[in-house]
């Protein structure tokens, strides 16, 4: 049976992977961007690969379904991904009492979560100040990936296996099966398939209204506000120069996480909120100096490092702070994929969503993340 034709909107590491996957799959495909590839929300993202402690457990479960992915794309050959377990650091008994509860409420016993002693700490990660560790807990099957590699890499892949990628054109109209672009000198064009698949991270919503549909992503501009719900934050991203801190693992302490940069720093966040901050506010601009005052704490070899390089990043939130990924219209020329943890997620989705489209076939993974659960709210 003759295969659809397909356009993804959106060359982050959500539509890249899509790409990549219609593309071997046989489906005849083309990528269109507002931009480059990888430059929405997937290069500001702290991009720790995890299924731990998210809830519902059907989410909990699409995350560690995220990370198996990235686990056999790695035994592929793929190189983005760093499964360097994450180390969580408790500083007093009652941090580390926490962490014991932590442990035993992961759901699954193969995704390896244990308590660490403070001497075990101290041998897997001699990076970190003995004065400071009371005790932790190991999650071995966590990492970080290198998100600009892995977009590349993915995106290149799918222009091998005969896909095409238009760069620099924003998508102005879509109505069912064609839509309409616009490039950075002001000409526009028209692109036809049979389906079109939305994966535009905060763009999402606003390509969709063009289409008539109401899709519930908090709106971007309220979102960088910091006006939304609960979540809806501009989280910081801090990267210094490159350093040796001997750093091995993913690493989370009350108010810091740290890991392993790809230009050789250490990439660090607050944790475990992320941050709420409003991109406006001149205050915004303290928080990596304040950061790397606790990584610097926890890690003494980054006395001497300064910070090279700041994102601030808006997250990409449907109105209840889970995944959506389903048809968006009822002729089903039009799929919408949008998500938070959209790093972890990306390459279970790839698989799943490129099933449904080409073979009409939904996971049962996916099965609590259409777009009906939104009728009754
Ligand atoms: C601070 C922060 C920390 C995070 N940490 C993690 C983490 O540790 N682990 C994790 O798994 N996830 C994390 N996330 C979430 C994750 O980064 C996102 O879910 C993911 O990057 C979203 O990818 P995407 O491809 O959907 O969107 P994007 O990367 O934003 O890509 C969408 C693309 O669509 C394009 N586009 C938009 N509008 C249009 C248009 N009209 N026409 C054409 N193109 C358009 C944009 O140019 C962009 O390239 C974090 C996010 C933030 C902000």
């Amino acid at each position: 049976m003759k295969k659809p034709t397909v356009i993804v909107v959106g060359a982050g590491v959500i539509g890249c992977s899509l790409a990549a996957e219609f593309a071997r799959r046989g489906a005849t495909v083309a990528i269109i961007d507002a931009a480059e590839a990888a430059s929405g929300t997937s290069a500001s993202t702290f991009a720790w690969i995890n299924g731990n402690d998210k809830s519902p457990e059907e989410y909990s479960l699409l995350n560690f379904l995220g990370v198996q992915a990235y686990e056999r794309e790695a035994q592929r050959g793929g190189r983005w991904f760093h499964q360097t377990g994450m180390i969580q650091v408790a500083q007093s008994d009652q941090e580390a009492q926490t962490l014991e509860t932590n442990v035993a409420r992961i759901a699954w016993e193969d995704y390896g979560a244990r308590v660490l002693t403070r001497n075990e700490v101290l041998e897997l990660e001699p990076s970190l100040d003995p004065t400071r560790i009371t005790g932790g807990a190991i999650y071995p099957r966590e990492g970080w990936v290198d998100v600009e590699t892995m977009c590349l890499s993915l995106l290149d892949r799918a222009i091998q296996s005969g896909a095409t990628f238009l760069p620099f054109r924003s998508v102005a109209a879509v109505e069912q099966s064609h839509l309409v672009t616009v490039a950075t000198d002001g000409t526009t064009q028209r692109h036809g398939a049979d389906v079109i698949v939305v994966a535009a991270g905060n763009g999402t919503r606003g390509i969709l209204a063009n289409a008539g549909i109401d899709f519930p992503l908090l709106d971007p501009a309220e979102n960088a506000e910091g006006a939304g719900e609960p979540g809806s934050s501009v989280g910081i991203i801090s990267t210094t120069g490159r350093v040796q801190s001997g750093i091995r693992h993913f690493v989370r302490a009350n108010g810091i996480a740290l890991r392993p940069a790809r230009n050789g720093g250490i990439t660090f966040a607050d944790h475990p909120t992320g941050g709420k901050w409003a991109k406006t506010d001149p205050q915004v601009w303290t928080v990596p100096g304040i950061l790397l005052e606790r990584a610097r704490e926890l890690c003494p070899a980054l006395r001497d490092v300064a910070v090279e390089s700041v994102h601030l990043g808006t997250r990409v939130l449907p109105r209840d702070g889970l995944t959506i990924a389903d048809w968006a219209d009822r002729d089903r020329s039009i799929y919408a994929v949008a998500t938070h943890s959209g790093v972890t997620l990306a390459p279970h989705l790839a698989t799943t969503v490129v099933d449904e489209v080409l073979d009409g076939v939904r996971h049962d993974s996916l099965a609590p993340f259409g777009l009906a659960r939104f009728a009754a709210i």
